[in-house]
């Protein structure tokens, strides 16, 4: 006897399935789950894969958020093998890297996770995958079961070509010294750069472990089916042309993504657990005026020196401007053994116009209020991002990765916000720069006619990343246009 099943639901028949799988650090994780979410929200069924610590935070993400489409995420936990490669149990998460020294290991542990990962994507044959650049090997997964994979690098069409046309023509070996000035070949703009901003990973005087990862992991942009950017086209249109025209990759820019989160508990719940009530939070800007706060935050990797802090907490103190100051705390921290980093009566003297919240602070929701006049940041795109789609100008403090060259995209080309001064590349420190500079610079975004220029600017920019993620936006459009090719290819 023979059965035919006929579905009647059409649903399952066509819904297209995705697995989003991040890398576990909070700046990797946060956008991802964004992701997910507006895939859901297109009726697309999504899978992210993490490692059971930090699901937890990743599930909260989701939860918060009231729309039915939730349903529509789904979480599959790999087991994180730390053990295996003698770290301690519970290393899987990116907080848990408190110097540059254990990235390699965190790397290496990481690789491990392809068996695991491979056997997943063979029991639920996903129609697609969008994985984190680091994960280098999922592209062989997703070739050897014939499945579209998508990189998701987390930064700008800017950066990545500035990075990608540096990696490729070496402009820097032309240059004699480490400040001596070169132009980026093919990047539009004839934007300059310094050999001392180059990360260390991207320069071929240095070979490492690290450096031959970062290798292969710009190198899979290549080999993947394409890439997926969280960006919108209006912002760096020169920079999308050129990395589809001069470089030839298939890219969809599909942010801001942080606007897919509207209610506040979503943005508050976003990447961790706030450390500060956010109706506390709302209070204390609801009693500022419009532009007049100063936010600082740098990220969620970046540990300054004590020397540093009392840097920023006396620039701030001189500005003369209210402000948020987000200091991050070590899990478990003795907070009365750690009080040295603030200059004498400072707490006193600021009462009423500093917040410093201590942990993790509810960013989005605050850059989002009205009163917000300033950002002080490490320009992590996803920072930089959620600064341009609020319509706040800032100050750059870039320490790593590619914040170097989001800084040029704010400052020179987009205009919206000023250097600290930071020269050199150095992950987790930097430069050591004074309370004069740090006065300065947010003196330069929050006073006069330059402000209010690159105020003006900031909020156009503000408006127009709105305008992209509405419905038939750029951005909307994009997501709908590989939601589309991915199905044609599926079914
Ligand atoms: N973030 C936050 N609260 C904090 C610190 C960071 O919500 O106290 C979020 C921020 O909104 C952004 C992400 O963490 O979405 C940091 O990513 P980014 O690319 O800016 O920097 P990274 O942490 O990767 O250096």
């Amino acid at each position: 006897q023979v059965f035919l099943f006929i579905s009647t639901d059409n649903k399952m028949d066509t819904q297209l399935h995705m697995f989003l799988f991040p890398f576990m650090e909070r700046g990797h994780m946060i956008p991802m789950v964004d992701m997910a979410k507006l895939l859901a929200a297109r009726g697309v069924k999504v899978t992210v894969i993490t490692t059971p610590l930090n699901s937890i935070a990743i599930s909260n993400s989701i939860h918060t958020s009231k729309s039915p489409s939730a349903s529509n995420i789904h979480q599959l936990n790999l087991k994180f093998p730390s053990a295996e490669v003698g770290l301690p149990e519970g290393f899987e998460k990116g907080d848990s890297i408190v110097s540059p020294a254990m990235f390699p290991k965190f790397i290496s542990t990481s690789n491990l996770l392809q068996t695991p990962f491979e056997e997943a994507v063979m029991e639920h044959r996903p129609h697609g995958i969008i994985a984190d650049i680091f994960f280098t090997w999922v592209n062989d997964v997703a070739t050897k079961f014939g499945i579209p994979k998508l990189n998701f690098h987390g930064t700008c069409f800017f950066s990545f070509c500035a990075m990608e046309l540096l990696r490729i023509h070496k402009p820097y070996n032309q240059v004699s010294t480490d400040t001596e000035p070169f132009v980026i070949p093919h990047l539009p703009g004839e934007i300059t750069y310094t050999k001392s901003k180059i990360p260390v990973f991207m320069r071929d005087d240095v070979k490492n472990d690290i450096t031959e990862f970062f290798k292969r992991a710009q190198e899979s942009d290549s080999t993947s089916y394409g890439v997926v950017v969280n960006s919108f086209y209006e912002l760096e249109a020169e920079y999308a042309d050129c990395y589809r025209n001069v470089l030839g990759r298939k890219a969809w820019h599909i942010g801001p993504l942080s606007l897919c989160n509207q209610e506040t508990e979503e943005k508050t719940q976003r990447g961790k657990e706030s450390a500060i009530d956010e109706h506390e939070c709302l209070k204390w800007l609801d009693s500022k005026k419009p532009n007049s706060v100063v936010y600082a935050c740098f990220g969620s990797m970046t540990k300054f020196s004590t020397d540093q802090l009392k840097e920023i907490a006396n620039g701030l103190e001189a500005s003369g401007k209210d402000f948020i100051w987000v200091v991050p705390k070590v899990d478990g921290e003795d907070e009365e053994e750690d009080q040295n980093w603030l200059p004498e009566g400072f707490e006193q003297r600021m009462e009423g116009k500093g917040l410093i919240i201590r942990g993790w602070a509810p960013q989005v929701l605050i850059l989002d209020h009205p009163v917000m006049g300033g950002f002080v940041t490490h320009c992590g795109w996803n920072s930089t991002l959620e600064g341009i789609a609020a319509g706040v100008p800032m100050v750059t403090w870039p320490v790593a990765g590619e914040q170097f060259s989001n800084e040029k995209l704010v400052t020179e080309v987009l205009k919206i916000g000023v250097g600290v001064g930071v020269q050199n590349w150095v992950r987790s420190l930097g430069d050591l720069i004074k309370r004069e500079a740090v006065e300065k610079a947010i003196r330069r975004v929050m006073e006069g006619e330059e402000a209010e220029e690159m105020r003006n600017r900031a909020k156009e920019l503000g408006e127009m990343a709105k305008r992209a993620v509405a419905e038939n936006g750029s951005s909307y459009s994009d997501l709908d246009a590989l939601i589309k090719e991915l199905k044609s290819l599926a079914f």
